[in-house]
C-alpha cells in the first residue's frame, strides 16, 4: 500500500504535524502495537482515547508524546476549535500530531470513539516513599486487582471523593491498558497512582501504622461494621481484597481494623468496585461539600 504521508515541520522547538492517509504508515502500526501489555511496558507508553481524556492528559501535565486526530475535525464546527488548541499545547510541548483519514484512524481505534481522537503518552507512577500519613486524609490500596473496568471504576471514584491516590498492590491488571483508561473517564490523569509488591507494601504499612496512620480493611468476615469507625480521627488507607480471593492473610493482618459492609439479600458478595464506593464514602463523610437541601 502506498503511503501518502507528508511531513510539516513545526517551530524548532515544537513537534511536527504529519498526514497520515495509509493504514500501513509505520507509525499507524506502532499505536496499534501499544494495544499489548509488552509493548506498552517497553515503551512506558499506553494510549488514551476521547477528546476529553486527551485534553485532561494534557491539562493535568501529562507528557503526551502524540495526538492522533481525524482531518474531519478540521471541518467540524463544534470541534475544529477544541482540537486546534489541544493540538497547539501538544505541539509546544514537543509532541507530534498526526492528521488521519477515517480509515486509518478507525483502523487503531476503538469502534466507539466517534471524536475520532487519541492521544500517546508516557505512563507515570509516583513514589510510594512519598506517601505519609497526614491531617484526615484518605488512599486507597487494591490487593491484586484483576479486572481493569473494576481498577478505571476505582479510580474515578477515588477522584471523585477526594482520595489522594490509588495503591496498587502485587501483581495486578494494567491500569493504562486501554479498558482501564476509558473507565477512569479522566480520573487517571487527576489522581495519584501508585505500585508496590506485597512486600514492600508491608514494610510501608509498618511506617504508616507508626506514624499515626490506620490501614482499614474490608473483609467479608471482618468483626467491625464499615459505619462504626471515626475515619475522621486519624489518615487511613482503605484496603481492598482481590476480587476471587479477597485480602491475603498477610495484608489481613497488617490491618489496624478489618471491617464488613453489611448486606441483606442473598448475594455472597458486593463487586470490588462497588465496595469500594460504599467504604470510600463513608470514610470521607466528613469532609464531602454538601450538596444543600433538605427535606
Ligand atoms: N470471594 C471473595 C472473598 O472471599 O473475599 C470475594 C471478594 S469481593 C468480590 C472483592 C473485595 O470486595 C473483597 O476482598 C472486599 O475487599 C470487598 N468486599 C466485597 N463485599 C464486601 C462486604 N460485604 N464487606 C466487606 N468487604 C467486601
Amino acid at each position: 500500500m502506498t503511503d501518502h504521508s507528508s511531513q510539516t515541520p513545526a517551530s524548532k522547538s515544537g513537534g511536527k504535524v504529519e498526514e497520515i492517509t495509509s493504514t500501513a504508515n509505520p507509525r499507524i502500526k506502532w499505536i496499534k502495537g501499544l494495544g499489548l501489555k509488552k509493548n506498552r511496558v517497553q515503551e512506558n507508553l499506553f494510549v488514551a482515547e476521547g477528546l476529553k481524556l486527551v485534553t485532561d492528559a494534557v491539562d493535568g501535565g501529562w507528557t503526551v508524546r502524540m495526538l492522533v486526530h481525524a482531518r474531519r475535525l478540521l471541518e467540524d464546527e463544534a470541534l475544529n476549535q477544541p482540537i486546534g488548541e489541544l493540538a497547539a499545547k501538544v505541539r509546544a510541548r514537543g509532541g507530534d500530531v498526526l492528521i488521519t483519514s477515517d480509515k486509518v484512524l478507525t483502523s487503531i481505534a476503538r469502534r466507539d470513539n466517534p471524536q475520532m481522537v487519541m492521544g500517546v503518552m508516557e505512563q507515570k507512577f509516583h513514589d510510594l516513599s512519598s506517601v505519609k500519613p497526614a491531617d484526615k486524609d484518605v488512599w486507597v490500596a487494591l490487593d491484586r486487582v484483576r479486572d481493569p473496568g473494576n481498577l478505571g471504576t476505582i479510580m474515578r471514584t477515588a477522584d471523585a471523593l477526594g482520595a489522594k491516590g490509588v495503591i496498587l498492590v502485587g501483581e495486578t491488571t494494567d491500569p493504562f491498558a486501554l479498558e482501564a483508561v476509558r473507565a477512569t473517564m479522566g480520573s487517571l490523569f487527576h489522581i495519584k497512582l501508585f505500585r508496590a509488591s506485597q512486600h514492600e507494601f508491608l514494610q510501608f504499612a509498618e511506617g504508616w501504622r507508626q506514624n499515626g496512620g490506620q490501614i482499614v480493611g474490608t473483609h467479608l468476615k471482618g468483626a467491625v461494621d464499615h459505619r462504626s469507625l471515626d475515619y475522621a480521627a486519624a489518615p487511613h488507607i482503605l484496603l481492598m481484597g482481590n476480587e476471587q480471593q479477597g485480602l491475603t492473610d498477610e495484608l489481613a493482618q497488617a490491618c489496624s481494623n478489618l471491617v464488613a459492609i453489611s448486606m441483606a439479600g442473598q448475594a455472597d458478595s458486593l463487586n470490588l468496585a462497588i465496595a469500594t464506593g460504599i467504604a470510600l464514602f463513608e470514610m470521607r463523610r466528613h469532609d464531602l461539600p454538601s450538596m444543600g437541601g433538605t427535606i
